[in-house]
């Protein structure tokens, strides 16, 4: 079952500069920010917490990874939405069997989690991630 959003990601081409204007709008504690590297990803990532939910910016790291590329060709902006589910594995079943693909393997994304992308041209133009919050993370 999908439970929730559990975040909002947004593409930045300055995550400090960015960091601090939606400190400023979201009125959150810098100290609550988990600020991490995801190589795999090629970019550096800052969670802001909402409640329940995430906003996470997403700041390419060098030129050839995938939020580098979405940059280049969008500009900054919306990336993503994660939907939060117990049970990964389950879920991706669930939409492969409706026709909608992954985008490859689930993986490790931030934060530790299993990730896995939904193909955006089979869902209105939107990324979406599926995630399997681990009970350690932030
Ligand atoms: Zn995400």
């Amino acid at each position: 079952m999908i439970n929730r959003i559990d975040h909002i990601a947004i593409a930045v081409q300055d995550l400090d500069a960015a960091l601090g204007t939606f400190l400023n709008v979201l009125g959150c504690d810098p100290g609550s920010v988990v600020i991490e590297e995801v190589p795999a990803e090629k970019v550096r990532v800052a969670f802001l917490t909402i409640g329940e939910s995430h906003i996470e910016l997403l700041e390419p790291i060098g030129e050839d990874g995938p939020v580098s590329k979405f940059i280049a060709k969008n500009g900054e902006g919306m990336h993503h939405i994660a939907l939060a589910t117990d049970d990964l594995r389950n879920e991706t079943e669930r939409v492969t069997a409706h026709g909608i693909n992954p985008l490859g393997e689930p993986s490790t994304g931030a934060g530790g989690k299993k990730i896995v992308f939904l193909h955006p041209r089979q869902t209105n133009r939107v990324l979406l991630e599926l995630v399997e919050p681990n009970h350690l993370s932030h």
